[in-house]
């Protein structure tokens, strides 16, 4: 889903009245569904349930209705019932029902109305968004025939048994009418004189208790087909049609060693397990520098859970997805599935109706795991908390934590948000002790932490000429790899050069449809736009002025490679980025050939700066640390400390230690200092002060509005229209918000729009969201401009 609809928010005000005539017959006993469709809607529509419907519908299943100009059939999701008629509208009638079954539960429903609500768009949206596409269309299931007793169908108790591996919510109709025995009176088609195979059919069924496939059943009763085919032509067993699907395969665990908790784990553990024994909702940050033993705890207090009979649903960044983690959750739980973003809809579906069986005890996945529809849930785990890719940046604009807090408060279980350096918001909530805090200050083992060297590079001569690695850092690879240590080299930037300097203008070349600058990637012979993936051949001349010989300027992980591979001509080096590490696997194959020391050098992007966990790792080079330093983002500061501490933490894993080199043009700003001092609790006062003083996040809310379309003029006009009704809706309803802007966004141009925003900011989200719902609706509709809002951004560009 994108965000194109955007533009046409709350516009049902323009739709025709519903024109379908209807007799409404007083008193009569009518039920409606109320419906919500993917669009930026904030409005539940109602229609008529047809009475061959009504004892079908229920919250939670998707429609087919009439709506809208011309009664266009659409699919819409019905999220309620009800008998009370909205006053003068006329209504229309439901025109089909395309799932049998609910696809959420009403607590999730709950989750997803709550997200809507605060994101700001519409119900529907939400909806079509977190169902996979796989669950909707039943992807890789098949129809199925099952046999059972004819006398079930009369019993009351439980729904039919679990023929086959998983069943999902999707069985046919018939079948929603039988019962499964709740009594041993069942057995009475045994007193038929029947002759044996048949009988024995029928015992073998009374014996499972549940309905069996025909293969099963011959298989059970040691007869052929005939005998079961004979019982059903004389109506003592019927047959079920039921679709299945082939179970997903689980990873294979691994052995693993006990591990005694050190006092600083076991406390944390304890803590996490009172609170999960008092049934109550709390949200614990356990903030433990990287190689305290955080996945340890997390696992620890999943098997309480679990031996609950409950479920844990763990996220972790897409990029730690590695077989590594998932290995270490396999080897101690007996049934895991992993929701990663390469699964294919037939995968997809079969893990969501695994865990909706309750079959599976932890869900381990990015961020949209938080939606498994886990029957039971008793925990959830965020690790590395502070990434940002658990910020979706299309709509719904949900943040994962947000979403878990919401998701464990109603489910009324803990939250286990860990890092080892936490968000400055989960940290607030620390200080203001409305969530626990949980310290694992050291690493396991006792090892300590590397020491972190800051070189300043102004000065270098190597780098003056044009390396990437100066002097010093030169030396200590020298050093280490003498000493048959590995070493990681860390660059925030790919491929080759990200600036073509045309001499000429004084400039970089831009991409044609943003304001960006275009990275030259030398082996695919391309210059790249790394915002729109535009791609072109390498210019020979500026395009601008057409003056030859274009220069290289910065470097890239292409270029570091290049330099590595000429001064350790005789070092396997192994690089990874996205343009290396494409296909799915080839991440996991890199790491392996890391692990078993076949490579001495890797070098790459954040991809290689989190989580790993290599003990031979002996040297970390961070190649650059000012890449996010300067960039005009309020988290800009703690973005470097973050990257800097989570990188040393590659480092000194085991006894043979490790050391940390940060090369810098800026060694004296507070983030670099602070991480190199691992001085977490320095860096995050100093920061809050300072944003407490600029009332900025975590000291305030923010929403971002973007305003963008092809045409500047029209869109710095429509923006000022969109900051005029916002300025006008806050001084109506009196409410106390700052409105920023309109002003061209950092990024002026992107995939060929101009943008514009604005930010309003106030102490609480609420506000924000009156505001929005009061002005939006004003906003006039524009052909070729489109709005977007962004609750929490995270990304200011
Ligand atoms: P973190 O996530 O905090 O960086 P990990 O959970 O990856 O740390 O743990 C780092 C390593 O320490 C892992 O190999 C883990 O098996 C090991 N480990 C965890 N707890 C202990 C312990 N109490 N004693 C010894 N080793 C431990
Ligand atoms: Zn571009």
């Amino acid at each position: 889903m994108t965000d194109s609809h955007q533009a046409s928010l709350f516009s049902e005000a323009d739709l025709p009245p519903d024109l379908l005539p209807w007799e409404i017959a007083a008193g009569e006993d009518r039920l409606l569904a109320e419906v919500v469709f993917n669009r930026p809607l904030t409005t539940i529509f109602q229609y008529f349930v047809p009475n061959e419907l009504r004892e079908m519908i229920g919250p939670g299943q998707r429609v087919q209705v009439p709506f809208g100009r011309g009664d266009k059939l659409t699919i819409g999701f019905c999220v309620g019932l009800t008998t009370t008629f909205p006053p003068g509208r006329r209504i229309k009638t439901i025109a089909a029902l395309i799932d049998r079954e609910a696809l959420l539960d009403a607590r999730m429903l709950e989750l997803t109305r709550w997200i809507a609500d605060r994101y700001l768009c519409g119900w529907g949206q939400v909806l079509e968004s977190i169902i996979p596409r796989g669950v909707k269309s039943k992807a890789g299931s098949r129809e199925v025939t099952f046999f059972a007793l004819a006398s079930w169908r009369a019993e009351t108790g439980q729904p039919l048994g679990e023929p086959g591996a998983v069943r999902p919510r999707t069985s046919e109709q018939e079948s929603g009418a039988l019962r499964h025995p709740a009594h041993p009176e069942a057995t009475s088609e045994l007193d038929l004189k029947l002759p044996a195979k048949q009988r024995a059919v029928i015992e073998a069924l009374v014996a499972v208790g549940r309905p069996m496939r025909v293969d099963e059943l011959a298989e059970a009763a040691q007869c052929g087909t005939a005998p079961i085919h004979g019982l059903r032509d004389k109506g003592l067993i019927v047959a079920l049609r039921e679709r299945v699907m082939s179970a997903p395969v689980m990873p294979t665990p691994e052995a693993h060693r006990e591990i005694r908790l050190n006092p600083d784990q076991q406390r944390a553990v304890d803590t996490i397990l009172s609170v999960v024994r008092a049934s109550e909702h709390r949200t614990l940050l356990l903030h433990g520098v990287t190689g305290s033993g955080k996945t340890e705890v997390y696992i620890r207090a999943i098997e309480e859970v679990v031996s609950y009979g409950r479920q844990a649903i763990v996220l972790v960044p897409e990029i730690s997805l590695t077989p590594q983690t998932i290995r270490r959750f396999a080897s101690r739980f007996s049934s895991i599935a992993v929701l990663h973003s390469h699964l294919t809809d037939a995968e997809r579906h079969g893990h969501w109706q695994q865990i909706a069986s309750g079959a599976v005890q932890v869900v381990v996945g990015a961020r949209s795991a938080i939606f498994a529809p886990t029957p039971h849930l008793g925990l959830i785990v965020i690790d590395e908390e502070h990434e940002t890719s658990f910020k979706q940046d299309s709509t719904p604009r949900y943040h994962a934590r947000e979403v878990a807090r919401r998701r464990a408060e109603l489910e009324k279980v803990p939250l286990i948000l860990g890092s080892a350096t936490p968000t400055l918001e989960s940290f607030l909530k620390v200080l203001r002790k409305e969530d626990l805090h949980l310290s694992m200050p050291s690493r396991v083992e006792r090892l300590p932490l590397p020491p972190v060297l800051i070189v300043d590079i102004r000065n270098d001569p190597a780098i003056a000429k044009g390396s990437a690695i100066g002097r010093a850092l030169f030396t200590s690879m020298m050093d280490a790899l003498k000493a048959k240590g590995q070493i990681i080299l860390f660059l925030n930037v790919r491929g080759f050069s990200p600036v073509l300097w045309c001499r000429g203008c004084g400039e970089g070349v831009k991409c044609p449809d943003c304001d960006i600058t275009l990275t030259y990637h030398k082996e695919r012979a391309v210059a790249l736009c790394h915002s729109c993936d535009r791609s072109a051949p390498l210019p020979k001349v500026c395009p601008k002025c057409g003056k030859p010989g274009l220069l290289n300027l910065g470097i890239g992980t292409e270029r570091l490679e290049a330099e590595v591979k000429a001064r350790f001509p005789n070092v396997a080096c192994l690089r990874m980025d996205s343009d290396t590490m494409s296909q799915r696997g080839s991440h996991d194959v890199a790491l392996e050939k890391f692990r078993h020391g076949e490579v001495q050098i890797l070098l790459g992007t954040q991809m290689i700066a989190k989580g790993l966990d290599f003990p031979n790792v002996t040297l970390v080079g961070v190649i650059d640390a000012d890449t996010l330093l300067h960039q005009p983002d309020i988290r800009s500061m703690e973005r470097t400390f973050q990257l800097i501490a989570q990188v040393a933490g590659r480092t000194g894993r085991s006894a043979k230690g490790g050391r940390v080199l940060v090369q810098t043009s800026s060694p004296e700003q507070p983030p670099i200092v602070r991480a190199a001092a691992h001085d977490f609790l320095g860096f995050a006062t100093d920061e809050l002060r300072h944003r407490q003083a600029l009332k900025v996040p975590p000291f305030s809310q923010m929403c971002r509005v973007i305003v963008r379309g092809p045409d500047e003029k029209e869109v710095h006009a429509y923006s000022d229209k969109v900051g005029e009704l916002l300025r006008a809706a806050a001084k109506e309803l009196a409410l106390d918000v700052r409105i920023l802007g309109p002003a061209p966004c950092p990024v002026t141009r992107l995939k060929a729009n101009f943008r514009y925003h604005l930010q309003l900011t106030s102490i609480e989200l609420s506000p924000l969201q009156k505001i929005w719902l009061h002005a939006a609706p004003k906003f006039p509709s524009h052909p070729e401009v489109e709005f977007v809002v962004d609750v929490d951004p995270l990304n200011l560009r």
